[in-house]
């Protein structure tokens, strides 16, 4: 740990799992610790005592103001919105409010490369890690990827460098965080429910870029103008990684060239040939796209480029993102119940490179289904309507490409998707629609997919 925090008084709003870290991490770093939770759930209640346990004061069913602002700062667990109304209390106006990954980056002890963005993070982020894992160096993920920074700051010994995934609300309450590396994947509107506008959204983006300095050095999406050009004149060497279109030869980073190679050129004049795209098992443009991210980030981490081609071709998609789950008689199965809106199903239809069934429903959100039809492509066999949308994907795309409705359970659908499947085709779970008229969570819906399909655990 880089430092003691002995005589200081630490806040936490929220005890799950990273605000439980956050708690840990200051009683380990010699701090006073109140954390406290709106919902007094069995698992909050567990966390509090957890936290006592450990020698600080936690409550559930609420916050005590005058013990939050009794403290010298308060780290917010990155599950509470920025909305939430214990942070418009007057009480603790006066005390600054910084997140779980702000406060982690304070105490660790490791270079960071940081990764941001409107899709791809989480794949990215677990590339990283990956490639170089790959080249032998103790490179865990964390942030919002299921292990909270605060544990990586924990860690004894401390990792060699951190893989950080950063959201746009845990950047918001950023003030000295500053990679050393910071990968920006891609922009487009998102969290509209919370940002009051999307220039909103974009500015707490962009404050991956605040604390740039001289040496820090930036990966950036050429094909994405949004993204490309939100670092507006911060300092830092630019790398950029582009897939549908080539480099000028001035250009450093990644790109994948017109016979399907993944190139990186880190110097002028020195491309150094990565995989061919038919070599990654994720699939899809966009993987590609995070692929040269990924690589690029790694190269500039110092990982070899032998390092980097293996570990490109052997990571696999993390779970329920356009994950091949198995192939049975001929037949792909491809499990991509992470995606619940059309943005997600656009990407997972357009990696489709066989013949292939789309299981579409679930809890509609509310966009229409019609908006996926330029992108279903000739490909498509058939889209199975379900669950409680499946009307109205059935009456949206009825006239424009086949579509059948199931009215049974999930299992109906998956039974219906075999009889339809021939070989050499694929059956896709990418619904467009939340899981919760039938399960409990996508990772639930997913897992049942899995069982269906191979007769496998799912996980
Ligand atoms: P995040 O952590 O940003 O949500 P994930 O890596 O978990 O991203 O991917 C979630 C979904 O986002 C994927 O299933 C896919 O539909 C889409 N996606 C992933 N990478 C990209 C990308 N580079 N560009 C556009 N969409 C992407």
């Amino acid at each position: 740990m880089k430092r003691s925090l002995a005589g200081e008084t630490v806040g936490v709003l929220g005890l799950a799992r990273s605000g439980v870290a956050a708690a840990r991490l200051a009683l380990a770093a010699g701090a006073r610790v109140y954390a406290s939770d709106a919902g007094d759930s069995p698992a909050a209640r567990e966390a509090a005592e957890q936290v006592r346990a450990l020698g600080g004061d936690a409550e559930t069913g609420g916050h005590d103001l005058a013990k939050l602002a009794a403290c010298d700062r308060i780290v917010l667990s990155p599950g509470i919105p920025p909305t939430a109304a214990v942070l418009r209390a007057p009480e603790i106006a006066g005390v600054p409010v910084i997140a779980e990954v702000e406060f982690a980056y304070g105490l660790l002890d490791a270079p960071v490369v940081a990764i941001t963005g409107t899709n791809g993070k989480t794949t990215t982020t677990a590339l990283i890690s990956h490639v170089l894992q790959a080249a032998g160096r103790d490179a865990p993920a964390g942030g919002n990827i299921g292990t909270a920074l605060s544990e990586l700051a924990l860690r004894e010994p401390q990792p060699e460098v951190a893989i950080v995934e950063v959201s746009s609300f845990q950047l918001a309450g950023t003030r000295d965080f500053a990679p050393g590396i910071g990968v920006l994947t891609n922009l487009a509107p998102d969290h509209l429910d919370w940002y009051p506008d999307v220039e909103a959204y974009y500015a707490d983006k962009a404050r991956l870029f605040r604390n740039a300095a001289a040496d820090s050095r930036w990966v950036l999406n050429a094909e994405d103008e949004r993204a490309r050009d939100l670092i507006g004149d911060a300092p830092g060497e630019r790398y950029y990684f582009r897939v549908e279109t080539q480099p000028a030869l001035d250009e450093l980073g990644g790109f994948l060239t017109g016979d399907g190679r993944l190139k990186l050129r880190m110097q002028p004049e020195r491309d150094e040939v990565l995989v061919h795209r038919d070599e990654l098992r994720i699939l899809g443009p966009h993987n590609v796209a995070n692929a040269l991210a990924a690589a690029i980030a790694a190269r500039l981490a110092d990982a070899p480029v032998e390092a980097i081609r293996e570990g490109l071709r052997t990571f696999r998609a993390p779970h329920h993102r356009l994950e091949p789950v198995g192939e049975r008689d001929g037949v792909l199965w491809i499990n991509d119940s992470k995606a619940t809106n059309i943005a997600s199903t656009r990407v997972a239809v357009r990696s489709m490179t066989r013949p292939y069934v789309l299981l579409l429903g679930g809890r509609h959100k509310g966009e229409p289904y019609s908006e996926l039809l330029p992108d279903l492509g000739d490909g498509l066999r058939a889209v199975l309507a379900y669950g409680e949308a499946g009307e109205t994907v059935e009456s949206d795309l009825a006239g424009h490409v086949p579509v059948e409705r199931v009215t049974g359970g999930f299992d109906e659908v998956v039974e219906r998707a075999r009889g339809i499947a021939r070989p050499g085709d694929a059956v896709l779970l990418s619904p467009a629609c939340s899981s919760y008229d039938m399960f409990a969570n996508y990772e639930e819906r997913g897992r049942r997919f899995v069982q269906l399909a191979t007769g496998g655990e799912g996980e």
